[in-house]
């Protein structure tokens, strides 16, 4: 990211929705307190689902939720690029394609007629893809949903005039932090923590769940290692596959190690 804002006073802001399921802007919505002052900040001029509507503002940061899924998201997300300064994409949805992704490669006339009793009514595009597969993006916040304090966090660092940090260390670093038993070493539990993106603050483990890779890929994830850990512990070729190709499916880290861990097969 290169463009810091150079102007705190009330900078205009959107937020956009694609096919998503509204969880990222309702983590928006649920910063509460937060969102007051944060309103007091900046001039909120597009936020449907928190009442303001002007779609075509010119704004100087436009948060995007949901991925690109119909050929009228393809015009919307160019026109939304050139009416905005800088341009944030939340949540899995907007930077992977989202769990909607998983249709990618097998969605098809037969699949659509099967499954829609007026499949003429269905404009879907054959893939689910990411903003940043059409447009340029400023800066990605990974998560289903994203969390409200990150996202306050990046408006707070424009505002500033900086460059928001951009974590992308693995989970178990925040769970290990944290003081959490490890759930894959303690107890055998499948856990997507060691080539997983942190920032959610090892929430699944902290719980004595596993954590299941919503935030998507860590930088230098070793897929491979924690395939070959998933393997020892009796998962099957199948099990492994689904760890990786669940809501981040079309993540390039994690749709490399499913057709890996596929090719390798049970032995
Ligand atoms: S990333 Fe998850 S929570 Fe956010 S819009 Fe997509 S499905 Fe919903
Ligand atoms: S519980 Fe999961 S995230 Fe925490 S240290 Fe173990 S593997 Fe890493
Ligand atoms: S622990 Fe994993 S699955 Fe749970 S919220 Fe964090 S990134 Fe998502």
């Amino acid at each position: 990211m290169n463009t810091p804002m150079e102007n705190p006073v009330k900078p205009r802001v959107a937020v956009h929705k694609f096919s998503s399921c509204d969880g990222c802007q309702l983590a928006l919505l649920n910063l509460g307190e937060d969102l007051l002052t944060l309103a007091g900040r900046v001039d909120l001029v597009h936020f449907a689902e928190a009442g303001p509507l002007d779609p075509d503002a010119d704004v100087d940061i436009a948060f995007v939720e949901g991925s690109v899924s119909t050929p009228e998201d393809i015009e919307r997300i160019r026109h939304i690029r050139a009416h905005s300064r800088l341009l944030i994409a939340i949540g899995a949805c907007a930077v992977s394609g989202g769990i909607q992704g998983l249709r990618n490669g097998v969605f098809g006339e037969e699949w659509v007629t099967r499954i829609y009793s007026h499949p003429q009514a269905i404009a879907s595009l054959e893939r689910s893809t990411p903003i940043a597969g059409h447009v340029k993006v400023d800066f990605e916040l990974w998560g289903c949903p994203v969390s409200g304090p990150q996202m306050l966090a990046v408006v707070n660092a424009l505002l500033l005039g900086v460059t928001p940090r951009d974590n992308a260390d693995k989970v178990c670093t925040e769970c290990k932090r944290l003081g959490y038993p490890c759930v894959l070493v303690t107890r055998g539990i499948a856990c997507m923590g060691p080539v997983t993106r942190a920032g959610c603050g090892a929430l699944c483990p902290g719980i004595g769940r596993d954590c299941y890779g919503c935030y998507g890929p860590a930088e230098n994830a070793n897929t491979d290692a924690l395939a070959a850990r998933f393997r020892r512990q009796g998962l099957t070729t199948q099990a492994i596959v689904q760890r990786f190709q669940s809501i981040n499916s079309q993540a390039p880290a994690f749709l490399a190690a499913a057709e890996k861990i596929r090719m390798g097969g049970d032995d």
